[in-house]
């Protein structure tokens, strides 16, 4: 490995799902639900495979049914217009939509800030495009992690180029709110930055929590690159189907890199993700309801088992802290939880370049059948 990347070896949740196999644990590890998508979403892609629709490579910039879709959901639900020609890119999941961004965008020794913790593909797709990371930290208090927005306007420099946003977060599950949106986004008209924003979980926010996309706020649309997935919204982490929409310039860039790192996205799935898309709206919310029930009943297992709960407002993780079980390292928890309990989960730590401030945080995934949240709750409490 090049030095650039030398210190990204294995990604945690390869080395998480492999612990979870080899000791028959529940993987509460890695992020990806343990149902699949609706019934006739999987049989628009079979009848698109039959029909031989997208077999063979589709157009580089997705498929027009889907980039109308994806123009289509932004509008119905955002009030964003995109033009789907010009303004919409289908990638191969959201990972190739964060690290083609980071290609397309960043001058080597260019700085990012991006939220600390930050989902690990950051990282390595900053370095691979030779740029440096900046990271502000997401800190704790009785509401959950908080940005604090100092820390945020300090990070910038002259070297900066871009943030990297992530909302609904994960780890955390901080839903960024309406002010500290606002605060983000005056920071980017002001020093003239890009902003690259991670909205894979959109739809899931809970209570009184409300996605807003950076791109609504004054001056962020010709200037933000927003990141979606199939794989998140509707269950199909294996399709790897994501997007990006923004500005020509902006997705113009992107597609430029995307063309030489997959060259087009799979055929079939994108015609079944632009159906799942126009799905109504009681789909979304169904979704959101459901998850919302194992969020709690997580949640609960976690607290009576002694863990430091944050109830998270969006995403499908809770972040603990260990301390109250006495425990302090959350890389050496997450080793031994499979044997001691019959758990996997996932040391935030990994998120973290200052790993100290990391360590006592594990988090849980709870896009999991009920059944299977019950059974593992119940280990942990007897562990
Ligand atoms: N961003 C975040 C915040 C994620 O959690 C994930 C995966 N869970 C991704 C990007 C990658 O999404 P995809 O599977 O569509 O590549
Ligand atoms: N995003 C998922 C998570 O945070 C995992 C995706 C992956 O394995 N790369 O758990």
């Amino acid at each position: 490995l090049n030095r650039r990347l030398a210190e990204f070896g294995t990604t945690i949740f390869a080395e998480m799902s492999a612990l979870a196999t080899a000791t028959g644990a529940i993987n509460l590890g890695q992020g990806f639900p343990d149902t699949d998508g609706p019934e006739e979403i999987r049989e628009a892609a079979v009848r698109a495979l039959r029909e031989g629709r997208g077999n063979q490579y589709p157009p580089g910039p997705g498929i027009p049914e889907l980039r109308t879709a994806i123009a289509a959901h932004q509008r119905r639900r955002y009030g964003l217009s995109f033009d789907p020609d010009t303004e919409v890119l289908v990638t191969a999941g959201a990972t190739e939509a964060v690290a083609a961004s980071m290609l397309a965008l960043l001058e080597p020794g260019d700085e990012v800030v991006a939220l600390e913790p930050y989902y690990d593909s950051y990282a390595a797709s900053i370095a691979m495009a030779g740029g440096r990371r900046v990271p502000v930290t997401l800190r704790p208090d009785d509401t959950g992690f908080r940005l604090d927005l100092d820390e945020l306007r300090a990070a910038v420099t002259d070297r900066t180029r871009l943030l990297l946003i992530n909302t609904p977060h994960n780890p955390t599950g901080t839903v960024l709110t309406r002010a500290e949106l606002t605060a983000i986004a005056e920071l980017a008209v002001e020093r003239d930055l890009l902003v690259v924003t991670d909205e894979v979980y959109e739809h899931l926010v809970f209570d009184d929590a409300e996605h807003l996309p950076l791109a609504t706020f004054p001056g962020m649309r010709e200037r933000t690159v927003t990141i979606g997935s199939a794989g998140k919204t509707f269950s199909f982490t294996g399709w790897k189907v994501g997007w990006v929409t923004g500005s020509p310039e902006l997705v113009g860039a992107v597609r430029s890199v995307k063309q030489f790192l997959t060259y087009v996205s799979s055929g079939p799935f994108q015609y079944a993700v632009a159906e799942a898309l126009a799905l109504p709206d009681s789909y979304f919310e169904d979704f959101r309801r459901s998850m919302r029930t194992r969020r709690d009943l997580l949640a609960e297992g976690l607290t009576a088992a002694g863990f430091r709960v944050f109830a998270p407002a969006g995403t499908y993780f809770i972040t603990t802290d260990i301390r109250p079980l006495g425990e302090k390292d959350g890389f050496a928890f997450c080793r031994t939880l499979p044997e001691r309990a019959g758990v996997v989960a996932v040391p935030n730590a990994v998120f973290y370049d200052d790993r100290e401030a990391g360590a006592p945080f594990v988090r849980f995934a709870f896009c999991k059948k009920e059944d299977v949240l019950r059974e593992a709750a119940r280990r942990l409490r007897g562990m």
